[in-house]
């Protein structure tokens, strides 16, 4: 492969679309350098500031919504409108969030110590910005994982430098072109192009690195980072399960389960990628699950359907060879379970396999495509059980209408998110903290946590008195060194007797 440039291509034609240079690691420190001057400035700008820019570019946003969409479905081989249900979507709702939470999960917080010697002082925890934020994106949300990660970052008063993925490059362009006009400051929102390399010349350089990703490219983002020790978040890859309990709503569990597998051609890290269902409405529920599967349309854009190409050939490979595997190995496939055949692009058909197990990687491997793997279980704590029993550790979704067992499962399931009677749903609240636990990675994003990251967290405290002298000061004399156990036990002991001993002693002097 030739790495001095990108050939973007259509996932749905094949065609190519564009033909980019590759930023080099003096490009990218540069970059970082230029962004390091503007933020200098842009730190001093108020929260109101910021969110009246922000407010901007929501309104550009959706003004430039149709050539957006060209350029997203262009890409990704997504329906356009997925383009305008999810990523424009989230993007206006995240936008209004940090817009007006932001100065509350920053403001300065007053905390009253512990220690009584301590009160005389006013300690007040603070959020200062850490200077340039490199993001690292994948491909399955080109505008969402880039410029969507950029607003928090931004918002703590930083500058940001995004590395898109290699095969999304446009859309986080177009992005920052768009910021560019709603009027942010020149370099405060950089991208750089290029591949890994590209992405490594950015954590040699910037103040932070929030990656998204694969677990993989994940691990060999630690290892670099560890060099500088820069801080890091990493949102990681997902096997996320689900469970049907017997007395679910069947219905909406298997229009969720198809929803929740299949949106974005199941290429969503948060996808549902495996299901447990209790034995008595086992079949009803595969049943369900089918008919709706089969009613699924899929193909290019233009035309009106449900789903479209996948995104990475390479992912497709990955896809079909855990489909493979899982049929050679006793796997059934009652509906898909092969390449769509007479069109030219990434398009592998929505899949539903039963008869499968722990044994296939289709069940304990990432598999980010359109695949249903359904699993007959004998009960709740069986279900649960197989569930844990992953690497990944990022969401899963409890269907059942006993709301005590749902919510026992849904403390008991090892996870960063779990939604209840729902599915996908717990990546698009901005409000709430999203992370993963497990090799699903850490750190997270929404929230106050998903800003707090943004920043390094300072405390400053202030002595209110002005005594020319404290205790612990220089010198040490006997008298103080005979009245420091007296103190801490005056102080922290729980016996009352000890307490008045060492008042006594303190008396004596
Ligand atoms: P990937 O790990 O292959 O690539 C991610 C990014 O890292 C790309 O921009 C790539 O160019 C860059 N990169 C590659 N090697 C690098 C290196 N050595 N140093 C620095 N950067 C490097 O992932 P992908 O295939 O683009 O995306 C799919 C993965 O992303 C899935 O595993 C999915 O679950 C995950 N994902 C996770 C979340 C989440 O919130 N947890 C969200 C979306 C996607």
């Amino acid at each position: 492969m030739n790495t001095d440039k990108i050939i973007v291509r259509s996932p749905a034609t094949l065609r190519q679309i564009a033909e980019l240079p590759v930023a080099l690691a003096a490009d990218v420190a540069a970059a970082v350098e230029r962004g390091r001057r503007v933020q200098a400035i842009w730190r001093q700008t108020s929260f109101a500031e910021r969110a009246n820019l922000l407010y901007r570019l929501r309104d550009l946003l959706l003004d430039e919504g149709e050539k957006l969409a060209d350029i997203l479905t262009a890409e990704t081989g997504r329906p356009r409108a997925e383009v305008f249900g999810s990523e424009l979507f989230y993007l206006c709702d995240a936008i209004g969030s940090w817009a007006k939470k932001s100065a509350g999960y920053l403001s300065p917080e007053r905390i009253k110590p512990h220690f009584p010697l301590l009160k005389f002082k006013k300690v007040v925890s603070t959020y200062a910005p850490r200077g340039v934020i490199g993001i690292i994106s994948p491909w399955n949300f080109p505008l969402t994982m880039t410029l969507g990660e950029a607003l928090p970052a931004l918002m703590a008063g930083n500058a940001v430098v995004i590395k898109p993925s290699e095969l999304t490059p446009l859309s986080a362009r177009f992005g920052a072109e768009i910021a560019a006009k709603a009027g942010f400051p020149e370099n405060l929102l950089q991208v750089v192009l290029g591949y890994g390399a590209t992405g490594e010349a950015l954590i040699d350089h910037a103040d932070m690195i929030s990656f998204t990703g694969s677990v993989e490219t994940g691990k060999r983002v630690m290892r670099k980072a560890a060099e500088r020790l820069v801080p890091l978040s990493l949102e990681l890859g997902g096997k996320d399960p689900m469970i049907v309990l017997q007395d679910a709503d069947l219905d909406r569990a298997a229009g969720a389960c198809v929803w929740g597998s299949l949106m974005n051609c199941g290429q969503i890290c948060t996808s549902i990628e495996r299901v447990y269902v209790e034995a008595p409405v086992y079949q009803s529920f595969v049943d369900k699950v089918v008919e709706r599967v089969r009613a699924i349309r899929q193909g290019p854009s233009e035309d009106e359907i449900d789903i479209g190409a996948m995104t990475s050939a390479q992912q497709l490979e990955k896809v079909a060879s855990q489909v493979d595997e899982a049929l050679a190995k006793g796997a059934r496939a009652l509906t898909g379970g092969r390449r769509k055949p007479n069109l030219p692009g990434h398009y592998y058909e929505p899949t539903v396999l039963v008869d499968v197990d722990h044994g296939m990687s289709v069940m304990t491997e990432e598999t980010f495509g359109p695949i249903i793997p359904i699993v007959k279980v004998r009960d709740a704590d069986e279900a649960l059980r197989m569930a844990n029993d992953s690497r990944f550790g990022l969401s899963g979704s409890i269907f059942s209408r006993d709301k005590n067992t749902a919510w026992r499962l849904a403390e008991g399931l090892q996870s960063g998110s779990v939604s209840i009677n729902d599915s996908l749903v717990s990546f698009i609240v901005a409000d709430a903290p999203m992370g993963g636990g497990k090799e699903s990675g850490y750190g997270y994003r929404h929230g106050a946590e998903g800003i707090r990251k943004y920043c390094q967290q300072k405390t400053i405290v202030v002595d209110r008195f002005g005594l020319k002298e404290e205790f612990p000061w220089y010198p040490t004399t006997k008298q103080k060194a005979a009245q420091l156990p007296h103190l801490l036990n005056l102080l922290c002991h729980t016996g009352w007797r000890y307490k008045w001993r060492a008042l006594r002693g303190l008396m004596k002097g």
